[in-house]
Parts: structure tokens; C-alpha cells; sequence
């Protein structure tokens, strides 16, 4: 069986959640890869609508096994809260159908005060963090300065490498930001009350994966994040503090040299953006409100209304590329059907002459877009399921964008819903 990656080609938000709880019909595990619980995705089907930050999108199909790869920062903290609310919709979680790698590092209490401390302290130049921590969680983890899930199955291993780190720690806290200091009580209470809830879902999901690759299950890997954030190759320093590239799958997941055969692109068919840093479609005034209305921009962890503009083809282009995408998944089409024209953000200004390039990041703020028309279609086709059931105007948008950006779009997207798709 196939071996699949689902990523975000833009900034996030595209839809990803949606697509994967479609296409987990198809695979027999699903993983998360990387990221915390900094992002939301939404997810509608016929158990509710669930707002999903750590868990991966798969947790609602019946016989499907969730990991968290050893790439994600599990903070035990939020993610009992999630499993609570999500349990209380009626949706089954144990260690059965969730595990967790004892090799993911662990998001400790301080990391998400470090966020907010760093996010205060740099005021008007702030990165636009969700203050989860998950900046402070990713620099100690390459520093080797934060623990593995795994641990918790060893309490005294983890006493003993808990202090060494917060003595550490304090010094920061208390003499770079004026911080109160933590006290080995503080991290025992912690682990009491959340690190104890996580164990039973901790273990060697590396062995996990190998063995459902040697009884040839398919596997489907979930990114969090966009291309465009992803720590490498985004926007930085306006990006996540992590990989999100499909390129880091294999590393994340626990299955280092396994090779994907698919790579799914979610692109919205209109730009979203949240937090800081360049965003060169971006609108404004009353033609973003009602972009922003028709697509309901809002953030899925944090409520804040999320930036808008047309289809970027130059950001899209340059994302698909990153992740190497076979396939695309276009989402939210039925958002556009107010417009009588759709604008896209065919090419770029930059220097005084236009280009099709991506920028390289210190510039990128200085590139303007130029702006081109399609013709809108101006009906409902949120009922519609079937390719050639769509108007001519939609039909030949979604080819103008497979063209541009260079990648077979295989699924359109025209409603929150799990059958609301068109598969081409
Ligand atoms: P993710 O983080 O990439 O999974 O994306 P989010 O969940 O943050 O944002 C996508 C939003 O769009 C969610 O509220 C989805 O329910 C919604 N959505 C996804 N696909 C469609 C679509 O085709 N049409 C409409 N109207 N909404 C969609």
C-alpha cells in the first residue's frame, strides 16, 4: 500500500485537518510529524466539529492508529485538555488508536512563560507568536535541554534530568527576563497532573511503524503549517520553529528511510496568513472584511482574524516546489462565489522589473503584486460534487491554477464538509 503526505503549500490554515480526515478512509495510520499545539485544524464529520491542536486529523475513523512522531513538541498539558474535550463529543481515544513516540521531547511549563516573556520584551517587533512555547520547546530541544516522553516511563531518570535542566533554566527566567523561578515541586505537581495522563499513550512508535510497514499498511503523514513557515525555506524569521515540509516526514515520524509515494498539496483558493511578517497579496479595508467573512478568517486556537488576499501563484508556485507536491488538493472554492471577477496574484514587482521567483526573505517585504482578473461564476457550488457539474468561470479558474503553479490539482474543495469535494 501507498505511503502519503498531506502538507500545507501556503501559510497554513489551507484545510489540511479536512483533507486528511477524507482521505484517512485510505490508510490504516496516520502520523503527525512535527509542530505543536500552536495550530488548529478544523475538522467537520458526522461526530461534530472538532477544533484538533495536537491530535492527529485521523482520531475520528474507526481502526486507524494516531502517532505523534518523535518530530512533534508534546505539551502533556494541552494535549489532555484536547483528549478531554475531544472524548466529550464521543469520539473514542486510547492507547489503542493513539501513541505517543517516547522519543518526542517534551514542551515543559516554562517554555510557553520564555514565549511570552521574549514576545513582551520585543514589543513592537514581535514575531507574532501563538505563545505555546513552541520557539523556547524547539530551541531546547537542539540545545538538549528538555526531556523525551519516554522519560516519564522512567520516574527517577526523570527527576535526575529534570533538575540538571532547571537550574539551567532558572538562570534565564530569573536573570535575562526577571522571571520567578521554578522549584523541582513545581515540576513534580506538573508531571502529576499531566505528564501521568500522557504515559499510558507513550511507547516505541518506531517499532510501531516498522511493523506496520513490514505488514504493508498504509501510512499518511500530517504536517502542520504551510510551506511558507516551515523554518528552512519559509518566510524567516516569521516562520515556525520546525519542518513542515513533506521532505521531513520520514524524520519526524519515526520511520527514517521510509519513502513517500504521494505528496498532497492543500492550497486555499485565496490567500490566508496569521501572525506577523510579509504578506504581499495582503487586502485591506472592505474588500478583506468580506473575504474575510465569506471564508470566516478566523483562527482556529487563538480567534484572531487571519490576514486575506487573492491567490498568490509566486508564494503558491514556490510551495509546491518545497514540498514536492504530486497532488493538489484546492480548498474553500466555494468562498470565491460572491465575486464577479477573481483577482489572483499573478507575478511579482520587485526592483523595478516582474518576476515569477520567490524572493529571498530580507527583500520579500519590498515586492508588490501584480494583480490579474478571471471571470467569476457568482452561484452556490458548495452542492455541487462532480467536475463537470461545476460552471465553466470555476472549471476554468481551477486550470489557470494547476497551469500557473505547475501540479495536477486532483481535489477541489467547495465546503467544510467531508463529502463536500469533487474528486477530478
Ligand atoms: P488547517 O490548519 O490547514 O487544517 O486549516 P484550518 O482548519 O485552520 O482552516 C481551514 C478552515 O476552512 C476550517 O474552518 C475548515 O472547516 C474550512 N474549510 C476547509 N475546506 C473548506 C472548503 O472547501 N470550503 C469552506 N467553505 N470551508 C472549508
Amino acid at each position: 500500500m501507498s505511503n502519503c503526505a498531506i502538507v500545507g503549500i501556503n501559510w497554513g490554515d489551507e484545510g489540511k485537518g479536512r483533507m486528511v480526515d477524507l482521505l484517512t478512509r485510505d490508510y490504516d495510520v496516520v502520523v503527525r510529524y512535527q509542530g505543536g499545539g500552536n495550530a488548529g485544524h478544523t475538522v467537520i464529520n458526522e461526530k461534530g466539529k472538532f477544533a484538533l491542536h495536537l491530535l492527529p486529523s485521523g482520531i475520528f475513523r474507526g481502526g486507524v492508529v494516531n502517532v505523534l512522531g518523535n518530530g512533534v513538541a508534546v505539551d502533556c498539558e494541552s494535549l489532555w485538555n484536547e483528549l478531554q474535550d475531544v472524548i466529550a463529543q464521543g469520539v473514542s481515544i486510547t492507547p489503542e488508536n493513539l501513541k505517543i513516540s517516547d522519543r518526542a521531547s517534551l514542551l515543559l511549563p516554562w517554555h510557553r512563560d520564555l514565549d511570552s516573556l521574549e514576545e513582551a520584551r520585543l514589543a513592537d517587533k514581535k514575531y507574532g507568536s501563538t505563545k505555546q512555547g513552541i520557539a523556547p520547546f524547539y530551541s531546547d530541544k537542539y540545545q538538549k535541554k528538555t526531556v523525551m516522553a519516554g522519560e516519564l516511563l522512567y520516574p527517577e531518570k526523570l527527576w535526575e534530568h529534570l533538575e540538571g535542566i532547571l537550574e539551567w533554566k532558572n538562570l534565564t527566567l530569573e536573570k535575562v527576563y526577571g522571571a520567578k523561578p521554578y522549584t523541582m515541586a513545581d515540576l513534580r505537581a506538573w508531571v502529576a497532573d499531566f505528564g501521568e495522563k500522557i504515559r499510558p499513550f507513550v511507547c516505541d512508535t518506531g517499532a510501531f511503524l516498522r511493523q506496520a510497514q513490514a505488514e504493508k499498511k498504509s501510512i499518511l503523514f500530517e504536517a502542520q503549517l504551510g510551506s511558507l513557515r516551515d523554518l528552512d525555506y519559509g518566510i524567516y524569521p516569521y516562520t515556525t520553529s520546525s519542518n513542515a515540509i513533506a521532505a521531513y516526514a520520514p524524520v519526524g515520524s519515526g520511520l527514517p528511510s521510509v519513502r513517500l509515494d504521494e505528496i498532497v498539496g492543500v492550497v486555499k483558493a485565496y490567500s490566508s496568513c496569521v501572525g506577523e511578517g510579509p504578506f504581499t497579496c495582503e487586502w485591506f479595508g472592505p474588500e478583506a472584511e468580506k473575504l474575510r467573512e465569506a471564508g470566516n478568517e478566523y483562527g482556529a486556537k487563538t480567534g484572531r482574524p487571519r490576514r486575506v488576499g487573492p491567490i498568490d501563484i509566486v508564494a503558491t508556485r514556490y510551495g509546491v516546489q518545497c514540498q514536492g507536491a504530486t497532488n493538489i488538493a484546492l480548498t474553500k472554492l466555494d468562498v470565491l462565489s460572491y465575486m464577479d471577477k477573481i483577482p489572483v496574484c499573478a507575478r511579482y514587482e520587485l526592483a523595478g522589473r516582474q518576476t515569477d521567483d520567490f524572493p529571498f526573505p530580507a527583500v520579500l517585504p519590498d515586492a508588490k503584486p501584480v494583480v490579474e482578473y478571471l471571470d467569476g461564476w457568482q452561484c452556490d457550488i458548495s452542492g455541487v460534487r462532480r467536475w463537470e457539474d461545476l460552471p465553466q468561470a470555476a472549471r476554468r479558474y481551477v486550470e489557470y491554477v494547476e497551469k500557473e503553479i505547475g501540479c495536477r490539482i486532483g481535489y477541489v474543495s467547495v465546503g467544510p464538509e467531508r463529502d463536500s469535494i469533487i474528486i477530478r
